[in-house]
């Protein structure tokens, strides 16, 4: 699906080849039109990718989890073999202390149950996290 702010990234991160391209070309010939161009385009799209899970991770807090034992990110940890829990599609996996699986996508945060179906839990509006009112899980948020 290519959305707009996706349309915008591309345009960005090609940016950013041509621009680097054009200088290494100009140094290093062929081969630095090529190289620059790659390196300027995996290079911003690894900082725009690195801003949004570091956005994901500080500045949407953690929900209390189910048993109301685990509060902030410090009571989570994200799933093993995975970066910061991000998973295909803007989803982030993470387990608490406690053992239990939650997914985030974007400002709600689903639990998992035990047979891997996702069930609303919370969602984040106006700053707190509010119980997620599973009529309302239709449509993604991505
Ligand atoms: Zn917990």
């Amino acid at each position: 699906m290519l959305t707009l702010p996706r349309l915008f990234g591309i345009t960005i991160w090609i940016a950013c080849g041509v621009v680097l391209s054009s200088r290494c070309g100009r140094a290093w010939g062929a081969f630095g039109y090529v190289f620059g161009f790659l390196a300027g385009f995996s290079s911003s799209f690894l900082l725009t990718w690195l801003i949004l899970v570091t956005r994901n991770l500080l500045l949407m807090p953690f929900p209390e989890c189910r048993r109301g034992k685990c509060r902030t990110f410090r009571g989570y940890v994200w799933r093993r073999g995975s970066i910061y829990g991000w998973e295909k599609g803007g989803s982030f996996r993470y387990r608490c202390k406690c053992g239990d699986e939650y997914l985030r996508e974007g400002n709600r945060f689903m639990e998992v149950l035990s047979d891997r179906t996702t069930h609303p839990y919370k969602k984040y509006q106006g700053g707190k996290w509010l119980d997620d009112e599973p009529d309302h899980n239709a449509g993604g948020i991505l």
